[in-house]
């Protein structure tokens, strides 16, 4: 009787430990998909700015590539909002306008009040 209560308690101990590995692992594959899409959106934020400067200097405009990078920023930036929802299941959300890990809790980031969710 007391033995299985204390093996029931330990068995909730693990299946909690083992809930939250599963979250962690869920938040750092979401951590490595972000970073990835940061540096594919920096990537492509430098790439506009050297074609609009290019455009002002040169007085030739290349809309075409300029529009080409801004619909890939607009699309980085939706994949990153979704990558944002996908750990806000995991409990904790990183802000994505300065970057802060906050609890999914949280309807505005607490550091720059950027609206969560
Ligand atoms: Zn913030």
């Amino acid at each position: 009787m007391l033995l299985d209560e204390t093996m029931g308690g330990i068995r909730s101990v693990f299946d909690s430990a083992a809930q939250k590995t599963a979250g962690a692992i869920e938040n750092s594959r979401g951590y490595v998909e972000r970073a990835k899409l940061r540096a594919a959106l920096n990537d492509a934020y430098r790439r506009l700015g050297k074609a609009e400067y290019e455009a002002a200097v040169n007085g030739v405009s290349s809309m075409d590539e300029i529009n080409a990078l801004m619909q890939k920023i607009s699309e980085l930036r939706r994949q990153m909002l979704d990558n944002e929802r996908g750990m806000q299941r995991g409990g904790t959300m990183t802000c994505p306008t300065c970057g802060k890990l906050n609890s999914s809790e949280d309807a505005f980031c607490p550091a720059c009040g950027t609206q969560l969710r």
